[in-house]
């Protein structure tokens, strides 16, 4: 008997988990799994969507024309050279497939983003996970792992679920030592949120040469991980694949009128980094005081490192017997971490309150 089957690298995907957001018998739930704003989305966005509500029945704007354009004017980028997507996972999905595909080799950091490594799979690529050193891409090591195979290198910076980051000087010397014949993907999801001086996000290794894409999303600071928007900013030649292989209307219209409006929001941004770094420091002194180790992130999460499997878990089900959400990192290898967004100053309270107590436990 012939059996249907797919091909055989799909089947090694172990398919997405995300963030939960429901806790039996508990009525109010607090998440903090999946790095959503803590704000909720843009006001102005809300209304847009309202209204763009009254149009459903007509299709979008499949080139995402003013989306481009106003993503252009707030970043001072060609919109020719920007692409929409159903969120940024549906570009880094259409690239691997482009660029990728079977007998192909990617690499990526051993706990970089797990969508490049789904997306991978998918595609029929050799997925490549390079060690790290204390959680921050090796970017030696990366460069050691290439091969005749490889076409595509993955870097988010900032990284996701480790919250490190790489030096400019250190993504400059990733491309420069990598053949022109391969892509390097800068994942700037986080960007917004970056402290570190002398950071760019990575419009000028795109400007620099034609093999380097930087993709971003409206799904952290700008508040619609709900709606899928995101973008990037490529080469010409890029651009043209990218416009090949997309689905012909992959932001629907109420996204693509969230998202222009987001954009327009006033002091949105602003206010979104000071609640960020004021609270993602005080959330890590407090656990810090609580004996927690906490991992340097430059996002709107932390890394919290329980030492241990067994504390994380514990950690989490304390955590959850109180109706707080966050995201445990057996998937990402990290098993004696859990990765906690940063919320509400009350959320925030709750959480550290929650960690403390759990800590005070667990020594006595
Ligand atoms: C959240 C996140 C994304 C964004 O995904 P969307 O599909 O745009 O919601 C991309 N990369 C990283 C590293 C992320 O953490």
């Amino acid at each position: 008997m012939n059996t249907l089957a797919p091909r055989p690298s799909i089947l090694s995907v172990e398919p997405y988990v995300g963030g939960s957001s429901k806790l039996p018998g508990v009525n109010r739930v607090i998440k903090l799994s999946s790095n959503e704003g803590a704000f909720g989305p843009p006001p102005g966005a809300i209304t847009a969507m309202e209204r763009a509500a009254r149009d459903a029945h007509r299709y979008p704007d499949g080139g995402a024309t003013a989306l481009r354009e106003a993503i252009g004017a707030r970043f001072g980028l060609d919109p020719a050279r920007i692409v929409c997507g159903n969120g940024s996972d549906d570009l880094l999905t259409l690239l691997i497939l482009a660029y990728g595909g079977e007998g192909t080799e990617i690499i990526m950091s051993a706990h970089g983003f797990l969508m490049y490594d789904i997306a991978g799979r998918w595609a029929g690529c050799r997925v490549i996970k390079v060690p790290e050193r204390e959680l921050v891409a090796d970017v030696s090591a990366m460069l050691g792992a290439v091969g005749a195979r490889t076409k595509m290198v993955f870097l988010a910076n900032p990284n996701n679920p480790t919250g490190s980051i790489l030096p400019q000087s250190e993504v400059d010397r990733l491309r420069a030592g990598l053949r022109d014949d391969i892509m390097l993907v800068l994942d700037s999801a986080y960007a917004e949120y970056v402290d570190m001086p002398g950071y760019d996000a990575g419009a000028a290794l795109v400007d620099a040469a034609g093999n380097t894409v930087m993709t971003r999303t409206f799904s952290k600071i700008y508040g619609l991980g709900g709606m899928r928007v995101g973008w990037c900013y490529a080469p010409p030649a890029v651009v043209d694949v990218l416009g090949r292989i997309r689905g012909p209307f992959n932001v629907n219209l109420l996204a693509m009128e969230g998202a222009i409006a987001a954009l327009a929001e006033p002091g949105w941004i602003e206010k979104n980094i000071a609640h960020n770094t004021e609270w993602r420091g005080r959330v890590t002194s407090a656990l810090t005081a609580a004996g927690i180790k906490v991992w340097p992130s430059e996002g709107n999460f932390i890394l919290a490192d329980f030492a241990t499997a067994a504390a994380a878990q514990a950690a989490d089900a304390h955590l959850k017997s109180r109706g707080l959400i966050v995201r445990a990192m057996g998937a990402y290898g990290l098993p004696a971490c859990l990765r906690i967004t940063i919320g509400t100053a009350e959320e925030n309270g709750l959480l550290t309150e929650a960690l403390a107590g759990f800590m005070a436990e667990h020594r006595g």
